[in-house]
């Protein structure tokens, strides 16, 4: 058999590590077994998934070194590699289920469900609906499909038993069926849901172990019986432990940083975040911490996972980057890498309007443009000093600003702006006086080039995870304080 392994992300946003993390195993084992690495893009979510989030998404995986074989860019005997093309396919399949008395349409309205939902919850039974729970009488079915009625398609499940699959780390896992939902296949408007599109694809390209991250386990049985009801092979499974928050919570951009363009703009080596990456529950057969790409597939064994939940830390990376940037690169490389890093046409192209009406000379520019070149700003209280503003105050904006930008998704100068002036409006301050302290987090001064912009280009990551450190330099809100505030931020969201 040849090993075929996949990374099959939703470009719904930036590029994670994680997904990082799980394209690296999945090559490290195609590649210790002479396997083959495919790429497929899951854009059954409309509309969440854009394409400018499939091209990072490709690119930061590039960049990290983490090529494929087969994808929606490079093409392949099994494509197309954008589920989003491949339409056609699943309503087949989706049909055949239904031929088959596997699947049922299902005609019931969110209400209804809603309706069925708390019934079942006052009863005491599993939250998990199945197809008797969702059943209309036969004579409303028939009603409702003689009217072609808006439908989407569900499989059906085991009323009783467990299920019972392997997994290559864990081994035997078992879940109750009745905790398993008659899953949505198909849904309304013709797309199918990730659970029938995954399970087919898999199928048709040939997938032959499926490492994915552990958030995926309760998903197993729905595939698993997809497969018995399509009467095909289940690829191996293996669930690889989520990557966890110092505090061990998963890993969210909450509390620290998860794009990967956030890891370029901090300027650390693909090199020195590959083997970090690597080093999350895996380790080498000497222990060493610092080796390259080829070295971990030569050593490359799926049983050193260990599935404790891997800690993401960033002193930890830094410091192993510290050791790639000091020990791999000669002068001249370094500075090669450096120019490439910061200096490059397309970074400056963003950067020089903001900056070419301010400036006389060009010794103006470093001065004013460092803070794109930085990571964490050297602050401290005095930088926040304002005339009507006390540094409490500031540290309230500075917090109710952060829970603004986390839940705020587009990243762009006007978006920024309204995101900021609504806030600005519910805390009833001037946009002047909210912004201060923002100017000072992201840019290190009042006076500097717009802020707006510059978030803009520093990205949601480094914005958010700048407002947090100065945050952290004023001090971070006592357990009660942010107890307080949140009460008060939701109140202020609430009204408007
Ligand atoms: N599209 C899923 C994700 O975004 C893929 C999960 C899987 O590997 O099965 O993570």
């Amino acid at each position: 058999m040849t090993v075929r392994t996949r990374i099959a992300p939703s470009p719904t946003g930036d590029p994670h590590v994680g997904t990082a993390y799980i394209a690296l195993f999945n090559l490290a084992f195609a590649r210790s077994q002479g396997g083959k690495f495919i790429l497929r893009i899951e854009d059954t979510d409309q509309t969440r998934s854009t394409s400018a989030s499939e091209q990072t998404i490709l690119d930061s995986l590039r960049w990290l070194g983490l090529d494929w074989d087969e994808g929606p860019d490079v093409g392949g005997e099994y494509g197309p590699y954008r589920q989003s093309e491949r339409r056609d396919i699943y309503t087949k399949y989706a049909q055949q289920l239904l031929a088959d008395g596997h699947a049922f349409r299902c005609y019931l309205s969110r209400e209804e469900l809603d309706t069925i939902r708390n019934q079942r919850r006052e009863q005491g039974l599993p939250a998990a609906m199945q197809q008797d729970a969702l059943a209309l009488p036969a004579d409303e079915q028939l009603r409702r499909e003689q009217a072609e009625l808006p439908f989407v398609i569900r499989m059906k499940i085991p009323t009783s038993g467990t299920c019972v699959f392997e997994d290559m780390l864990r081994g035997k896992i078992e879940i109750e069926w009745s905790m398993v939902d008659a899953q949505i296949l198909l849904k309304s408007d013709g797309m199918p849901t990730y659970h029938l599109a995954n399970v087919v694809d898999d199928h048709l390209m040939k997938i032959s172990h499926v490492l994915r991250g552990e958030e995926w386990i309760n998903s197993a049985p729905k595939h698993q019986l997809l497969y018995k009801y399509f009467n095909w092979k289940m690829p191996v499974l293996c669930h690889m432990p989520l990557l966890r928050n110092p505090d061990k919570s998963k890993l969210s951009k909450r509390k620290n940083p998860t794009s990967i363009l956030y890891y370029q703009r901090m300027g650390f080596l693909p090199e020195g975040l590959l083997n970090y990456l690597a080093r999350m529950g895996w380790s080498m057969p000497d222990e060493r911490e610092k080796f390259s790409r080829a070295e971990m597939f030569d050593n490359f064994d799926i049983k050193r996972v260990s599935l404790g939940g891997p800690i993401f830390d960033q002193t930890k990376l830094s410091w192993l980057n510290g050791l790639w940037l000091r020990e791999n690169l000669n002068t001249a490389e370094f500075a090669q890498a450096y120019q490439k890093w910061a200096l490059n046409p397309e970074y400056l192209m963003k950067i020089i309007p903001l900056i070419q009406q301010r400036v006389d000379t060009f010794s103006d520019v470093a001065p004013l443009a460092n803070f794109f070149l930085a990571g964490m700003l050297d602050l401290d209280e005095t930088d926040f000093k304002h005339k009507s503003l006390e540094i409490m105050d500031i540290r309230k904006i500075l917090q109710f600003s952060a829970w603004q930008l986390d839940s705020h998704t587009q990243w762009d100068k006007d978006a920024l702006y309204t995101c900021l002036q609504q806030l600005a409006d519910h805390m009833q301050l001037k946009i002047r006086e909210l912004l201060f302290p923002l100017f000072v987090a992201i840019s290190g001064s009042s006076q500097s080039v717009s802020i707006m912009d510059s978030m803009a280009i520093l990205g949601p990551d480094m914005s958010r995870a700048r407002v947090r450190h100065a945050l952290n330099i004023l001090g971070s809100p006592s357990k009660k304080e942010n107890k307080r505030w949140d009460k008060e931020y939701q109140a202020l969201n609430s009204q408007h």
